[in-house]
């Protein structure tokens, strides 16, 4: 596995969407718990109005539509393991991957399993490109700025995490940049 990705709110399936678009193998771990389907979104830009679950609804099936595997599950513990993590599942069922994305919300409890640096805010530390201080891992949303909480700020936070993995993984920087067919 290239990438795990633990949580499912808007953070983590916007990181899943840039990665499994790009090729990479990438599992996003989490139950549909987010705190989406308490919200009315008329603040994301280019939608007017939706209802939190539609939106979650509509990133489920674009992100499994590129090739991500979304599995209802809990993530008990993660760990470092060789040049990688391995990620153990409620249950027992382990994996392994090169990357770590931490989506977790509100919650830092797998953050502080690896001991990621925090701020007096509890926010886990990471610089522009979602880095922890533990390379290989990843924090977005509302984990890493826990008084910023909104969904195109998790959505951008995972995108940026992705891209930066991508770009690792090739080598060099990395744009995903479609253009419509009549623009040849
Ligand atoms: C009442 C309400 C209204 C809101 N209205 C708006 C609004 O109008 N506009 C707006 O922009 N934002 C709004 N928000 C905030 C918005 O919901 C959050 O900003 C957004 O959900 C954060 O996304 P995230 O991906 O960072 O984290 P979350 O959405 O919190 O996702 C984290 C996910 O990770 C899962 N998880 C955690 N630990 C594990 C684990 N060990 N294993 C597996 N899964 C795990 C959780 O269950 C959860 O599903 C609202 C929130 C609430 C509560």
């Amino acid at each position: 596995m290239d990438v795990v990705i633990v949580g499912d709110g808007p953070g983590g399936l916007s990181a899943a969407l840039f990665l499994a678009k790009a090729g990479l193998q990438v599992t996003v771990y989490g139950q549909d718990k987010t705190a989406m389907h308490w919200a009315l979104l008329r603040n994301y830009l280019g939608i007017a109005e939706i209802h939190g679950s539609e939106f979650q609804k509509r990133a489920r099936a674009q992100v499994e539509s590129f090739g991500a595997r979304l599995v209802d599950a809990r993530v008990e513990s993660v760990e470092k393991a060789g040049d990688g993590f391995r990620v153990t599942l409620e249950g027992g069922e382990a994996v392994t991957a090169r990357f770590l994305v931490l989506s977790e919300g509100k919650s830092p409890r797998l953050a502080d399993q690896l001991g990621l640096a925090r701020a007096e805010n509890g926010a886990v530390v990471t610089d522009i490109h979602a880095r922890t201080s533990l390379a290989g891992v990843y924090a977005v949303g509302r984990l890493a700025r826990p008084d910023r909480s909104q969904a195109i700020i998790s959505a951008g936070d995972g995108a940026s995490a992705a891209i930066d993995i991508i770009s690792t993984v090739r080598g060099g920087p990395y744009t995903d940049w479609d253009s419509p067919p009549e623009n040849g």
